[in-house]
């Protein structure tokens, strides 16, 4: 399989110590695929990424949620890339919707903090995805597609990106896509890719689904040719992201 399939629990914020040391033992007892088949990477909050790098079993890795755009320095509150590389932690989670519409991150910035990111060393799960009012006016390709733009533009390496397509109506909302819908952006997707990146670009990056995700609706939607796997949110907190782990057997 060219596009090793990809599970990521965006744990967003939530979590105490107490609860983090229970989700990480029962990812630790769940019997999964091996990696060489299913890439499993879980995104607590920052705080909590040396505990669950420290007691997470080495089949598993750890992502941030977030990072600064550039070098560190006199930007109080930020964490950045470097910090990260220098903590071990592998991957880092960008262009939440959470983050480009809560915290008004542009295309830009997002494709600037992905450029800076991968620079350092990191690999990046990218996002992507349409608003509810996006979609029906049937701007969703146009949206992805700009999205996806401001990131091709600034980097030509997509060795370590992946890109989760995450619809935000379908974020939390238990309004998961439909297979059949989910499998027409990420085609359209690898397309835009295909065109605008390299043939080869397009054949090996993986495209995730994140929204809405569970144990009852991922093996349908893991059947898709153009999904590679899965973003998951609030089923990650949840013994059942096991069972999505599993999804693509
Ligand atoms: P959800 O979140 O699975 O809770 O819908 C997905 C995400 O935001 O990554």
């Amino acid at each position: 399989m060219v596009r090793k399939f990809f599970v990521g629990g965006n744990w967003k914020c939530n979590g105490t110590s107490e609860e983090v040391k229970k989700i990480v033992s029962t990812l630790n007892a769940g019997e999964v695929p091996s990696q060489d088949v299913v890439e499993v990477v879980v995104s607590p909050p920052f705080v909590f990424l040396p505990l669950v790098k420290s007691s997470l079993k080495p089949d598993f890795h750890v992502a941030a949620q977030n990072c600064w755009v550039k070098k560190g320095g006199a930007f109080t509150g930020e964490v950045s890339a470097d910090m990260l590389v220098n903590l071990g932690i592998p991957w880092v989670i960008l262009g939440h919707s959470e983050r480009r519409l809560i915290l008004n991150e542009s295309n830009e910035f997002v494709g600037d903090k992905v450029a800076y990111a991968l620079s350092q060393g990191l690999k990046v799960i990218a996002c992507v995805g349409e608003t509810l009012e996006q979609r029906e006016s049937g701007s969703t390709m146009d949206v992805v597609a700009a999205q996806t733009k401001a990131i091709a533009e600034r980097v030509s390496n997509w060795t370590n990106v992946v890109l989760a397509y995450e619809p935000v109506w379908a974020i939390g909302t238990g309004k998961v896509a439909t297979p059949a819908k989910a499998q027409e952006v990420h085609s359209e997707l690898r397309k835009w890719l295909q065109v605008n990146t390299s043939p080869e670009i397009a054949a090996t990056t993986r495209i995730i689904y994140g929204g809405s995700v569970n144990g009852a609706n991922c093996k349908e939607l893991a059947a898709q040719p153009d999904v590679d796997g899965f973003l998951v949110g609030g089923a990650s907190l949840k013994p059942e992201f096991i069972d999505i782990i599993k999804s693509s057997e």
